[in-house]
């Protein structure tokens, strides 16, 4: 079959169209032919993406908040902390899926298809893409849909990133607009590794998220409590309208997601992006949509593959998944060390993969060596 286009996107979630934005912007590709299938009209706020970034970033232009610091809590120990040359960064779902949907149909040169792909395929002259009622062909494909084939390894750590998140404004002004909560971790760690975070947007509106990392997500209400219970305990608010709920499972686990084969390039969590031991995955996409156009820009093969010097990162998820699914050392703990400990500076470059070797052991350093040494080797043994 004759491909009918470059470029063929399934999923226009936040990946496929963070790449799509990247090659509308490159003119070297200004010829190529997009075509994008999603199930999805993207119409819903379905998702607040909260990141930090030094500099100016590719998607500044639709910001929903920024911040330049950030408070950070745990039993014992509380900072407000300096965010330096970064910023924490808010953006709305809908913000985005319009700002792109926009830019896609000015563009005249994106096909959008809403439909379920059912199948995807390739041969050595292409890739094919089947969907109840058609099917579709193009010589590469960019896929963010996690297929049944792609689901996580037995073997693999199976911790989830679990979030329930209310929009809430108050009466009476509680929230400082300008100080946001990273991580709260003075709750009920009962349930393994637990905290809150607080983003606010003025005196009175702030997002308030209880986020967990175990294996089995909690009943409805065990998210209501703990939401009220932080409400009312460190906030002192029993009083406030619930404006938007977010709820949303990430998972955290050392499964490799295939990065693609041959004419196919997986992206987004589907490809790998998402960081193993913290869930963040929204910069690793920037970097990786930045590093595939690189790639298409010089006629290079566009599945990109890690150097094998920065497979050390994986291994450093891999040790702190190995606490905290064994429960080594309450993640609550491994924070603070790591928080009251570092400068958030440094923590970031560590969570972003791009520290130096020597910073990486100054940061090691500062939490307990024996347990996760034992950690680490059985990490590297393991089969
Ligand atoms: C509620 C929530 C909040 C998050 N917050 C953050 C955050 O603050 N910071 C951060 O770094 N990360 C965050 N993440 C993690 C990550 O950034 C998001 O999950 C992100 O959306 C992943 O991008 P993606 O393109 O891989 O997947 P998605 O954005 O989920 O896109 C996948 C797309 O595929 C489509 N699709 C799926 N199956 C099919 C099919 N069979 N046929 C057609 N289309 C299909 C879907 O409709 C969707 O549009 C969050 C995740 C969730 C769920």
């Amino acid at each position: 079959m004759r491909p009918s286009h470059d470029y063929i996107f399934t999923g226009g979630g936040l990946a496929g169209l963070s790449l799509i934005m990247h090659i509308l912007g490159e003119s070297s590709l200004s010829q190529k032919t997009i075509l994008l299938i999603d199930q999805d009209a993207k119409q819903l706020n379905d998702r607040t993406w909260c990141y930090w970034e030094s500099g100016k970033g590719f998607f500044d232009d639709i910001l929903f908040r920024k911040w330049n610091k950030a408070w950070f809590h745990a039993s014992g120990y509380s900072a407000l902390k300096e965010l330096g040359s970064y910023s924490y960064k808010m953006i709305r779902g809908i913000d985005f899926y319009r700002h792109c949907h926009s830019i896609i149909a000015s563009s005249g040169r994106v096909d959008v298809v809403q439909a379920t792909v059912d199948s995807i395929t390739q041969d050595s002259e292409g890739v094919s893409v089947q969907t109840g009622e058609a099917t579709y062909s193009g010589s590469f494909l960019f896929n963010s849909i996690i297929f049944p084939d792609n689901q996580i390894h037995p073997k693999a750590f199976p911790l989830l990133q679990h979030f329930k998140g209310w929009v809430i404004e108050t009466e009476d002004p509680v929230f400082d607009p300008e100080c946001p909560t990273l991580m709260d971790f003075r709750v009920d760690q009962s349930h393994g590794t637990t905290f809150v975070y607080v983003m606010p947007f003025s005196p009175n509106k702030a997002l308030v998220e209880y986020t967990l990392f175990t294996p089995a997500l909690l009943d409805e209400a065990g998210y209501k409590n703990g939401l009220q219970n932080y409400l009312e305990q460190y906030l002192g608010l029993s009083r406030y309208s619930i404006t938007e709920e977010e709820f949303g499972v990430i998972p955290m686990t050392d499964h490799l997601f295939s990065p693609g084969e041959g004419r196919i390039v997986n992206l987004g969590t589907a490809g790998g992006q998402t960081k193993p031991s913290s869930g963040y995955t929204f910069r690793f996409i920037q970097k990786h949509a930045a590093a595939v156009v690189q790639a298409l820009v010089n006629d290079e093969n566009p599945i990109v593959k890690r150097h094998y010097l920065d497979k050390r990162f994986f291994w450093y998820d891999k040790v702190l998944l190995h606490m905290l699914y064994f429960k080594k050392m309450p993640g609550a703990r491994i924070f603070r060390l790591l928080f009251s400990r570092n400068p958030i500076q440094r923590i970031f470059r560590f969570l972003d993969n791009e520290t130096k070797i020597h910073e990486e052991l100054i940061l090691l350093n500062t939490l307990p060596q024996w347990p996760f040494m034992k950690a680490g080797w059985k990490e590297l043994l393991k089969k």
